[in-house]
């Protein structure tokens, strides 16, 4: 009889690992399969995409049923790199990064093309953005005067870092030996600020970042603008196979309350887009995108980057990247792909 408990408890165990590992409620075929766990790398606990994704998690999980564990990390990079590692099933990322990523075409930041993973959606703009204390203000006026000055491109090895160094190298400035560079996640940057001990940041991350809010209650800040023509170069120097991946984009009154109402700031924008790995099923990442998008309105309630969402643009920038299959099903299925 004991013999017979022990099988039957085996069996009943296997019935039920079997159950919770496939997509689906034997039950109930068309219940989410609510034990799915994913991993999301996003950015600095201060920035947009860790805010963001926080307010996609929560209506993802309600449409789902899938838990997201959002993750605060360095950005871009580690997110793509963690990826690979298998440390996160999901991650947003900018186009820019992403594209090299799995071009090789940043062997510093990835040795090896990376392609475990492929795209689920773009989902918003990020901007350039050059914060300075309002304290300089009849001092620094353009991107130039940040020379011989404290100034932190952003934290080693993300998006941030590559566009601050081009951009500042656009302006003559040698960020090895013109300026104090540093290298700080958006938070401590804002942080160093307030104490006094940082002059400027740079932080790409989709406005209104939570950190600059933030720091301008606390201090005066302002932004500084990137020229026309210094923004049309570098538009033109970072084309990708030919492809467009920065575009012209102003940052304005409506975004954060110091930037005049007459004055916008103007710099340069590159897509965020949410990626998976590719080890996720087709039906998970159909059920996600398509969450995502029906949920779109409650997204945007949750922060302000998501009223710019457009399914239409969903797939349009991403340059060579795979759409995952579940993704591109849906964006068939609504006429987008
Ligand atoms: N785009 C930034 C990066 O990858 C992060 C932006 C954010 O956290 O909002 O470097």
């Amino acid at each position: 009889m004991k013999k017979f408990l022990a099988i039957l408890m085996a069996v009943m165990m296997v019935l039920l690992a079997v159950g919770c590992g496939g997509d689906k409620d034997p039950a109930d075929p068309a219940a989410p399969n609510t034990d799915l766990k994913l991993n999301v790398g996003t950015g600095g606990s201060t920035g947009t995409y860790y805010a963001y994704t926080n307010v996609v998690g929560t209506t993802l999980n309600a449409a789902t049923g899938y838990s997201f564990n959002v993750l605060s990390t360095g950005g871009s990079v580690a997110n793509i790199n963690g990826i690979e590692d298998g440390d996160y099933n999901m991650a947003i990322v900018q186009n820019d990064t992403m594209i090299k990523a799995y071009n090789n075409l940043d062997p510093k930041n990835f040795p090896t093309p990376i392609t475990s993973f492929s795209v689920m959606g773009e989902v918003y703009s990020e901007v350039v953005q050059i914060v300075v204390a309002g304290s300089l203000k009849d001092t620094v006026k353009t991107i130039a005067d940040l020379k011989g000055l404290r100034v932190s491109v952003g934290d080693a090895g993300s998006g941030t870092e590559a566009n601050s160094i081009a951009i500042l190298e656009a302006y003559g400035i040698d960020t090895t030996k013109d300026i104090t560079m540093q290298n700080l996640s958006v938070g401590n940057s804002a942080d160093a600020m307030k104490d006094g001990k940082l002059d400027a940041f740079f932080f790409t991350s989709g406005a209104p970042t939570t950190a600059i809010t933030e720091l301008a209650t606390a201090m005066d800040v302002y932004l500084l603008s990137i020229s026309d023509d210094v923004s049309s170069a570098f538009i033109e120097a970072n084309k990708i196979g030919g492809y467009e991946v920065f575009s012209k984009m102003n940052i304005t009154h409506d975004q954060y309350a110091f930037i005049p109402e007459d004055a916008p700031v103007t710099t340069i924008g590159v897509t965020a887009t949410f990626i998976v790995s590719n080890d996720l099923s087709e039906e998970s990442v159909y059920n996600m995108t398509k969450a995502l998008w029906e949920g779109k309105d409650e997204i945007a309630l949750g922060h302000a980057v998501g009223t710019s969402m457009d399914v239409k643009n969903a797939v349009i920038t991403i340059g060579n990247i795979p759409v995952h299959p579940g993704a591109a099903k849906y964006y068939t299925e609504v006429g987008v792909m």
